[in-house]
């Protein structure tokens, strides 16, 4: 089969390699729609302890089934699915207390973990095992189905802030962490979403998810976001960024005795403002990936809650991926979200 190979920072070729065989409780997938992750070109140019060459990438995905191993039951061949990626133990210590999303013992699809590399779908196939398989609705696309994942992890992170009706929330970064974020907080009745990002076109596209204001980060965010709230700062701060000037940006602009969710992986260590975090009794929120909202997101997809598909801004076929990797990596790309499909 052909596959997009990581083999080490800014090579990435799209290449034959061997078609993988499905052992007997594993499924071999014919990948139909991959997105690209913000991690993914993290790893790209070899920035990330979470992708050791050579590796096949590709973690949020959709396609059809091609063939089954000998033991799995309930699946057929052809059956259009997606699949949880994070394979999680199910039996230490953090699995069992609900965070399956922080076990060590976990491997996940298309990436590095200490437990080791799984090749993803960035390839013409993909083996899994049966029992991450969910099954698509017919009127779910595969496109939309792939994003599933990246909707997972904004899910959890909204349901970290709690009752969000009414309130006043912002969200640093309008990429598609950011934007799906503001998706949600709109569906769970956040009154007002304000996206801060430095990108125009981006800023755009978080009007389309959700943001009744938007504001550059090159500009005053600090004087708008009180002018909206009457000089009170806003209720909750999501921030899909994670760097210095954001995470002290969210104890700027969040209220006293507001709540600030932190999503983003941008810089490992920060310069954080403590002691005027302290001072305005701030709750903080780390939400990382997903447990169990991968299934809840593919249901608010299929009932029209959520419309993943419009920040798909590129779609194009599997072999473009090294030029498109390159693109994004350097920033000559303007996409927002990009798919990759095999035909
Ligand atoms: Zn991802
Ligand atoms: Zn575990």
């Amino acid at each position: 089969m052909k596959a997009l190979v990581y083999l080490g920072p800014r090579d990435l070729k799209y290449m034959e390699v061997e078609t993988p065989e499905p052992k007997a409780d594993e499924v071999l997938i014919k990948v139909k729609a991959v997105s690209i992750c913000g991690s993914d070109l993290t790893g790209y140019k070899g920035e990330s302890a979470m992708r050791v060459p050579p590796l096949i990438m590709g973690h949020e995905f959709s396609g059809e089934i091609a063939k089954l191993g000998e033991n799995v039951k309930g699946l057929k061949v052809g059956d259009r699915v997606i699949v949880e990626t994070n394979l999680y133990c199910g039996y230490c210590a953090d699995c069992k207390a609900g965070f399956s999303n922080v076990c060590d013992n976990r491997k996940i699809i298309g990436t590095t973990m200490k437990a080791g590399s799984y090749n993803g779908a960035m390839a013409d196939f993909v083996v899994v095992p049966a029992e991450k398989i969910m099954l698509l609705p017919d009127n779910v696309s595969f496109n939309a189905a792939a994003l599933t994942e990246p909707l997972a992890i904004s899910l959890r992170a909204t349901k970290h802030a709690g009752d969000l009706k009414g309130k006043i929330v912002a969200v640093y970064g309008a990429g598609p962490i950011g934007l799906l974020t503001m998706q949600c907080a709109k569906f769970f009745g956040a009154e007002r979403i304000i996206a801060i990002d430095i990108m125009e076109d981006r800023l755009e596209m978080a009007k389309k998810c959700g943001a009744t204001e938007v504001i550059n980060s090159k500009d005053d965010v600090m004087g708008f976001t009180r002018k909206i709230t009457d000089g009170v700062g806003v209720d909750v701060v999501f921030d899909a960024v994670g760097a210095e000037e954001t995470v002290n940006g969210g104890v700027e602009i969040v209220r006293n005795g507001g709540k600030v969710v932190w999503i983003g992986l941008g810089a490992a260590k920060v310069n954080f403002d403590y002691k005027h975090a302290v001072c305005k009794e701030i709750t903080f929120y780390c939400s990382y990936m997903y447990t169990t909202e991968m299934r809840e997101g593919l249901e608010m997809i299929k009932t029209g809650k959520m419309n993943v598909e419009q920040i798909i801004t590129g779609i194009y076929p599997m072999s473009e991926g090294p030029r498109i990797f390159e693109e994004l990596a350097s920033r000559k790309s303007k996409d927002i979200k990009v798919i990759l499909y095999n035909d």
